[in-house]
């Protein structure tokens, strides 16, 4: 047992503070997933800063009409919020489809974004993991990896990002508002997550020491007829095999938007821009949902084990478009 210091504090600047003066001091909010790193042996803080008393547990609006996450909210509460469930369906319906509900009352936004891969390499302390040990190599790659990336991997780490939450985030163009101690700076989460490279262990573009206060979802026309669906192995308390998140504007028969991510398939949730380009601006046929499917997932490059999750996405991409477009009284053109 590894002994550690812990503090609440009330005051943003306080934290940061805490977390500047203390070397491995570490920001606590649900600890869903930090505790039970730490019970694993994986992460040993030597401190915790607990911020779930700092004022950043609302949900408010944006003048344009988008909403604001405060990094403390619970998952729970994000999933019921009635402007959240009529504007962004979808992040509800992603949000319900994770975990359990005693997680999601205590996890929050912030957490969510920064929990960590759950490749069961990664938890336990004594196989290879470049991701909690840099330069250990990966047991993954040639192991157990039926569950891992087809997108975007390197030799180096062939993890997938767990969140849920995410993945519609990405699909919104949601925006990381996090503070320093030199003020509050913004990141589209687009480009919060870093891309694997050499360095697995490097995973956000966070400076260090930064808290996360708030995530941003602008205002969109188009989130309002959204759709989350995930396969999973069970059928609850399960992360994502591959998930997808969708919205669809159609007007006089052509795609005005779309947006589309996927989950279980990379590092960090896929925005699937090449499909999205191929459907806007077009009719909305069976034809061209295929075609746009292939072309995303044409770069795929799945492991020894995993090549099934490349047809799977396809087919919950083609899946999750249907049933949005049976959603809005049309069907797809034949
Ligand atoms: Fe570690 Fe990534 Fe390899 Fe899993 S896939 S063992 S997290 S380096």
């Amino acid at each position: 047992m590894r002994a550690f210091a812990y503090q609440r504090t009330t005051e943003v600047r306080d934290a940061l503070s805490l977390v500047a003066e203390h070397d491995g001091a570490r920001f606590l909010a649900g600890g869903t997933n930090l505790v039970d790193l730490m019970k694993a042996g994986v992460e040993s803080p030597a401190r915790l800063v607990d911020i779930r008393s700092l004022a950043l547990g609302e949900i408010s609006e944006t003048p344009e009409g988008g909403l604001v996450l405060g990094a403390t909210v619970t998952n729970s509460a994000v999933a019921a919020d009635p402007r959240v469930r009529r504007r962004y369906p979808a992040l509800s319906q992603a949000i319900l489809a994770g975990a359990s509900g005693q997680l999601r009352n205590m996890a929050t936004v912030g957490g969510n974004l920064l929990q960590r891969t759950r490749c069961s390499y990664f938890a336990d302390p004594s196989e290879a993991c470049n991701k909690r040990v840099p330069g250990s190599g990966c047991s993954a790659l040639n192991g157990a990896h039926h569950n891992h990336a087809v997108l975007d991997w390197t030799q180096h780490c062939v993890a997938t990002h767990p969140s849920d939450m995410a993945v519609p985030l990405a699909a919104f163009d949601a925006v990381v508002r996090y503070e320093t101690l030199d003020g509050t700076a913004e990141v589209p989460l687009s480009e919060f997550y870093l891309p694997v490279g050499d360095r697995p262990d490097l995973e956000t573009v966070l400076p260090d020491g930064a808290l996360i206060t708030a995530v941003v979802l602008p205002a969109a026309k188009v989130a309002v007829t959204s759709r989350y669906r995930k396969v999973r192995e069970r059928a609850s308390y399960a992360f994502a095999t591959v998930s997808v998140a969708a919205a669809l504007d159609i007007q006089d028969g052509l795609v005005q938007d779309v947006r589309l991510a996927l989950g279980g398939v990379a590092s960090r949730p896929w925005r699937a821009r090449l499909a999205e380009s191929a459907l806007r601006g077009g009719p909305f046929t069976a034809e061209r949902i295929s075609a746009a499917a292939d072309l995303e997932l044409a770069v795929a490059q799945p492991l020894r084990d995993n090549g099934y999750k490349v047809t799977l996405a396809r087919n919950l991409i083609e899946a999750v478009l249907s049933d949005l477009v049976a959603d809005m009284g049309e069907g797809p053109s034949r």
